[in-house]
């Protein structure tokens, strides 16, 4: 299946997702960051030369980021800046793009919120 068509069959959800084995290391990723709050891996589809997915080790009750609290805010900012940093770790000295997909319209497929940085290439705009 596409991504598009497996977002609109994920049924967004609290139930755990693909991204707690990867945490516990059930299932092997290739990880290039880690640390006590954020865990950072390739992903298995990647859209570019680099494309890496960086998650909260713990969600909780961070499905997407529609469903942000106050509670969240820290591990929000840790996400986006962890992003810098294995930018840069990556190489990506001409820019990178950050992506949150929330929800079936926003092609979400994985209930656990994660940061894409996607890189090395020229990106287009608008997104599809
Ligand atoms: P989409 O599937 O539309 O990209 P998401 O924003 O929810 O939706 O992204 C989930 C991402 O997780 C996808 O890019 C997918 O390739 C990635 N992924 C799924 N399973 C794995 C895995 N086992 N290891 C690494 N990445 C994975």
């Amino acid at each position: 299946a596409s991504e598009k068509e497996a977002a609109l069959s994920a049924t967004p959800s609290d139930a755990p997702t693909i991204f707690d084995k990867i945490i516990s290391k059930e299932i092997p990723s290739t990880v290039v960051y880690e640390d006590d709050k954020v865990l950072a891996f390739r992903d298995i589809t990647p859209q570019g030369p680099v494309h890496i997915l960086l998650i909260p080790k713990v969600r909780d009750g961070l499905t997407g980021l529609s469903k942000a609290e106050v509670r969240h805010i820290d591990i929000l900012g840790r996400l986006l800046y962890t992003a810098k940093l294995v930018a840069k770790q990556e190489g990506l000295d001409e820019g990178f793009r950050i992506v949150i997909n929330d929800g079936p319209q926003g092609c979400q497929s994985v209930y656990h919120i994660h940061v894409h940085l996607i890189g090395g290439r020229q990106m287009n705009w608008p997104p599809g």
